[in-house]
């Protein structure tokens, strides 16, 4: 740390990555929730040559083209759309610029709230989950202050009904509601219809998930016009550019091709019933999911354990320390073929322990 940081910047814990490792290609890499499965063929051509040749100029910091094309897709108008570099861009914003009287989320959830909580300086309340991870929607209601909940929830997978959401906005009529529905095309019910009739309704979704786009960073959100607007001025207050030329074209061809990504979703949801089942029979106890990623645990092995030694063998998982779910691991689910890879060694560190 220099001398030169602010005072209330020196104690922030910032969000720890999962790893990227730079042998990546030796890993079955089953640890940060990307798709197993390349971006469609048109996302590949769009990022080519001649898109390529036109970095020398500024990107369209509005984003009409693409922006046009999702209002299209969800069924929304184009002021009810806004767009960033990954949906954790959006969510800094939401801390940044919403959240004066505080703000409301599940103890576990995304890690990166309480670090945006804590950068800008947001008193936050994180309400305990039940103890089989399950949200208590009452927890919400008049809250009295911004309301961020993961949608399915990350890292537990467990998603909440459309009419739950409902009683939570309806119990904070002057209050913002975020759902975070990074992982909703896995199986979630997007709240994304209900911004119609709810003007304290905010959805973030992101590309990085089910479009296998991670890489690009683009997420976007979608609510009432007056929100937009507010967001809007806040980009154009920080970084008018900050979804590049590569990342427009990209995103334009995906959602051209939307009909390759809900096949892997479903691909994926299928891979996640196998993999649950097949963890079941080993023992585990595995909490039911609606993304692309589950959670679980062994009574056989400890969670730290099985990630050190899934690691050795050149698997990743991702393995949390904090203590009320030390004993769990998030795996992300991958193609066929990667499970059965994992399942063969997890059976393996399990029978040498016998
Ligand atoms: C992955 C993830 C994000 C961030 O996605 P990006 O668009 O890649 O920034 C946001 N929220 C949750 C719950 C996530 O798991």
């Amino acid at each position: 740390m220099s001398r030169f940081l602010n005072e209330r910047f020196r104690t922030i814990e910032e969000y720890t990555p999962g790893e990227q490792p730079q042998n990546m290609h030796e890993f079955v890499k089953l640890n940060t929730n990307e798709s197993p499965f390349p971006p469609s063929p048109g996302v590949i051509a769009a990022v080519n040559g001649a898109e390529a040749e036109k970095l020398r100029l500024y990107c369209d910091p509005d984003c009409k083209v693409l922006i046009s094309k999702m209002a299209k897709l969800y069924g929304v108008g184009q002021e009810n759309i806004f767009l960033s570099n990954g949906s954790d861009d959006i969510l800094n914003f939401i801390f940044m610029i919403f959240c004066d009287d505080g703000v409301v989320y599940p103890e576990i959830s995304y890690g990166f709230y309480k670090v945006y909580a804590e950068l800008h300086g947001v008193k936050d309340i994180k309400v305990p989950l039940k103890k089989d991870f399950s949200l208590d929607p009452a927890d919400y209601c008049g809250a009295g202050k911004t309301v961020v909940i993961a949608n399915p929830n990350a890292p537990t997978g467990r998603a909440i009904g459309l009419d739950e959401i409902e009683k939570i906005l309806k119990s904070n009529p002057d209050n913002l509601v975020v759902i975070d529905e990074a992982y909703v095309d896995f199986g979630g019910e997007s709240a994304v219809k209900l911004t119609k009739k709810y003007e304290n309704l905010l959805v973030v979704q992101t590309f990085s998930k089910s479009r296998s786009m991670a890489g690009a960073r683009l997420g976007f959100a979608v609510g009432a016009a007056p929100i937009i607007a507010d967001l809007t001025k806040i980009k154009y207050s920080t970084n008018p550019y900050n979804i590049n030329r590569l990342t427009q074209a990209a995103a334009c061809a995906a959602i051209d091709e939307d009909e390759y990504y809900r096949a892997n979703a479903k691909l994926i949801m299928e891979n996640r019933e196998y993999t649950s089942t097949e963890l079941q029979k080993l023992g585990f106890e595995v909490i039911p999911s609606k993304a692309n990623f589950i959670f679980a645990k062994s009574d056989k092995i400890d969670g730290e354990e099985l990630y050190q030694l899934l690691k050795e063998k050149k698997i990743l998982i991702r393995h949390f320390t904090i203590p009320a779910i030390s004993q769990y691991n998030r795996i992300t689910i991958g193609t066929r073929d990667q499970m059965d890879i994992f399942l063969e060694a997890v059976k393996e560190i399990l029978k040498r322990r016998i």
